[in-house]
Formats: C-alpha cells, structure tokens, sequence
C-alpha cells in the first residue's frame, strides 16, 4: 500500500528522520517546516496523511490541525500529532482540534507504521467513496458533507466487549454525557448483538479470559452486518504484538491503559465520525444508483434497468427451463390527453396508469417504464397464455374505470394496447423477446386499440 505523506517538523532533523523510515517502507514523503507550508502543500497536493509536529513557531501544529479540519476540501485527511512525551494536555488539545491520532517522541517505529498504515487504509476508503459520490453526482461533494445531515450529529451507540466490571464501569463514567453505552461480557453474545443492534462503534477489551479478543475482531470483520463498524482495541502497555495483529486483522484503532477520559472521546469521535462521513457518502451513492434506474413520474423502473436485467432474466429461464413472457403496453391515443388537458394531466394519467399496472401484476414481476406511454411488464416463470390474461386483465381494468384529473375537471376514459410474447426455448434473445412484443402490439393498435395481442412463441 503505496501512500503520500506529509512530515511536519520545523527542526528540520526531525523531519529527516522521520522521512528516512517512512522511505524505508516505501512510503512517498513531503515535507514542510510551517505550519502556512503544509497548509499550502495539502491545498494543492494528494497527502494521504499527515505527521505533523505540535511546537512550531509562528502556527503552531495545533492551529494549523484546525485549519485544515475545518475545509471541506482537506478535512478528510488524517492527521497524526507528534507531541513530546510528557505533553498531555497537547494531546487532548490536539485530539480536540480534529486531529486523529497522536504520537509521542521519540516516535516509536511499531507506533508510526501501524498508526499511518490503519489510517492510510481508511483513507483510501474514504477517497473511493468520495470519487464514486462527485462522479456519480452532479453536485459538489464538498456541497454534500457541509450539508448538516442529522445522522451525523445524533447520539452515538457504542459496544464495550468487557470482562472486569471495574473497568467497564470506569468507561460507562467517561462515555456517560456523550454516548449510550451497553456493555457485554460474552464475545460470542457480543457478536449477535452487535449484527442486530446498529452499533457506531465497538470497544474491546484485549484480556478476556476464556476468548481471543482477535478472534471477536475477525468475525465481526468477516460479518457483513459488523464489517464497517470501527473498532477499538483496549490493550495492555507492552502489548504490541496484540496491536499488530489487530491492525493486520481490521482494527481501527487501539488505547493503551492506563488512558483518561480525553483521549478515549477524542479517538471515539474520530472513529464515529468517520464511520458516519462514510455511511453519508455509501448512502448518497446508492441514492444515485437508485434515482439513475428508476423512473421519476411514475417510480418504475426504468429502460437502463430493464435493458440491463432482462438478459438475467431470460438466462434464468432458459438454465431451468421455464417459461418467459414480456408485455408491453401502449396507451391509446395519449397525444390527444396531453393535447385536450395539457401535459399535467398527461402525467397524471401516466402515474395513475403505472399504479394500476404495478397492482395487476405480482412482486416478482419486472415491471417498467420503456419510455413516453409505454410501459413493459416481464413476466418470470409466466407462459404466453397466461401472460395474455393477465393483459386482458390490465386492458380491462384501464377502459373499466375512468382516470380523474382532479377536481373540477371531467373524468377521463383511457385504453391502452397491449402486446404479449414469451420466451422461445434455444437461441431467444432479449432483443428479439421484445421486438416480437412490439409486433404483437403493432398488430393491437393496427386492429382498433383497446386490445391485447398475443404473438405464439
Ligand atoms: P397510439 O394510440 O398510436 O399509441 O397514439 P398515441 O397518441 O398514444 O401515440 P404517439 O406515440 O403519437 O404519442 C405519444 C404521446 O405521449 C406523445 C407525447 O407527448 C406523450 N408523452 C410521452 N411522454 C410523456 C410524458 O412524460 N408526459 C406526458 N404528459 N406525455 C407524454
Ligand atoms: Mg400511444
Ligand atoms: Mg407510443
């Protein structure tokens, strides 16, 4: 995993080390010795994550971890502080500015490669999300994250997987004001119930008696209802094996003990909010992919759906050899509606008439619009007969009951042409199925309209 990374550092011995061990493992580095230079360098550039020293003179790293958290167009970019040891209150400062993770000098080898490896990988993530929603998207996506979205700000439910009640309630304590907290002691309890319960995320605790706290991390990991809940590990000081593993196995991050309150919200809220950025953009794509096959006067499907199912469908039924059958359905002379009433009105039939279609047909019917007046049902395991009938039904029922168009004005009678073909066992296409239909329909409107058409397979 190739990423860039811009090293911070106004000493500027700091910033060749630094750079000499990101190099080491392949990383490509930047580097600046201001706070305004890394600013600049994350406006212009592709950084994927951060290292940024607190003590600077001038813009302190501080200042410039809210500068940049605070532009949508470099907010999402990771940011590590690199504090002195001792320098708690940096840290909280730090972690409160937005930063996302923390390291202290002198900056331990194990630290910086797992901490800028897990957060190079959600970065990735997020830029593929945020790729796919401005490519998919008219709008800006810098336009749909200032967007407050309530489910970014809502009260967060959390997961503590823990043994020992002193420290689940320790925690319970420090979480109390700003999340709502259950706490299991049973990591295979924990598992159903964080697949059921919607977590934002889920804190384990890596000393569990009877369990491996890993394998809890893996099976959540590999759970499609878990895989994108974060999760921290709560591990011992010393513990460093346990926090490679659990990196390499999907952690998202991890808290040594002792920790206080500060640290544990800060790294929490990065995590949620990452989560939540994240199910935005996942929710805002499949919106798009929605809206771009469906059809927006009546809610049917639309021809990009049909043109691109219809192939699996006959597939499906040529495999077990079932029966097949397509309708399609023209309204009759449904220029003189749009020209006696006006478009409006023209809609209005058109969504009352889509209505009645979708209810004389069953759920597993693929009904859509084709385009204009015309509208294609496909019918799975249906032969041509029946699919006749069903046609007759739909004619029936459209020149039976007369459309309104609102109060005030007449009610309208509509009939509609309906042409049926089915599925020919061999070398049938979808083009072929529906070019017949057409025929079939052709013939209807040739013969006087208000009629179904079947054409034998
Ligand atoms: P035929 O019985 O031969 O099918 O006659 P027709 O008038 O229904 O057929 P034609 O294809 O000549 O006209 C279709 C009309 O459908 C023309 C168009 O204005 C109207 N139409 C297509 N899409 C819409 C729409 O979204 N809303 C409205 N109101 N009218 C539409
Ligand atoms: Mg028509
Ligand atoms: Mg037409």
């Amino acid at each position: 995993m190739t990423a860039r990374i811009l090293v911070v550092d106004d000493i500027p011995a700091n910033v060749k080390l630094l750079e000499a061990r990101l190099l080491a493992e392949y990383f490509e580095v930047l580097t600046a010795t201001s706070g305004p230079e890394a600013i600049e360098i994350c406006e212009n550039g592709k950084v994927d994550v951060v290292l940024l020293d607190v003590m600077m003179p001038g813009m302190d790293g501080i200042e410039v971890c809210r500068r940049l958290k605070s532009d949508p167009s470099t907010s999402h970019i990771p940011i590590v502080m690199v504090t002195a040891l001792d320098q708690v209150s940096d840290r909280i400062r730090g972690l409160e500015a937005g930063a996302d993770d923390f390291l202290t000098k002198p900056v331990r080898d194990l630290h910086l490669m797992t901490r800028v490896r897990s957060l190079v990988r959600l970065k990735s993530l997020t830029d593929e999300l945020r790729l796919r929603a401005s490519t998919t998207r008219e709008i800006g996506i810098e336009e749909l994250l200032s967007r407050n979205s309530p489910d970014l700000f809502s009260r967060p439910r959390v997961l503590l997987v823990d043994e020992a009640p002193s420290s689940s309630q320790r925690i319970a304590l420090m979480l109390e004001t700003v999340a709502d907290m259950n706490v299991s002691v049973d990591p295979q309890e924990a598992l159903i119930q964080a697949a059921e319960k919607g977590y934002d995320c889920i804190i384990i605790s890596g000393r569990l008696t009877d369990f491996d706290p890993l394998r809890l991390c893996a099976q959540l990991r590999s759970v499609d209802r878990t895989r994108l809940i974060p999760i921290i590990l709560m591990v011992d000081p010393g513990n460093d094996a346990l926090i490679v593993r659990g990196l390499e196995l999907g952690v998202d991050d991890y808290i040594i003990r002792p920790f206080d309150r500060h640290e544990l919200l800060a790294r929490l809220d990065t995590q949620i909010r990452r989560k939540r950025y994240n199910d935005h953009l996942r929710a805002s794509v499949a919106e798009t992919i929605e809206m771009a096959v469906t059809d927006g006067l009546t809610g049917l499907h639309n021809r990009r759906y049909l043109d691109s199912h219809l192939q699996t469908l006959v597939d499906r039924a040529a495999g077990r050899d079932r029966p097949l059958a397509v309708m399609i359905t023209d309204l009759d002379r449904f220029k003189t509606v749009n020209d006696t009433y006006g478009h409006d009105a023209g809609d209005l039939v058109l969504r009352e008439f889509a209505r009645r279609l979708r209810q004389n047909v069953r759920g597993i019917d693929l009904a859509c619009r084709y385009g204009g007046e015309e509208f294609i049902v496909v019918m799975p395991d249906t032969s041509g007969d029946v699919a006749e009938r069903v046609g007759e039904r739909i004619r029936a029922q459209i020149a039976g009951t007369p459309f309104s168009l609102g109060e005030g004005r007449p009610e309208l009678t509509v009939t509609v042409s309906v042409g049926v073909s089915s599925l020919r066992h061999g070398s049938d296409t979808p083009d072929a199925l529906l070019k017949r239909a057409d025929l079939a329909l052709y013939e209807a409107k040739k013969r006087g309209r208000n009629r179904v058409v079947g054409l034998a397979a």
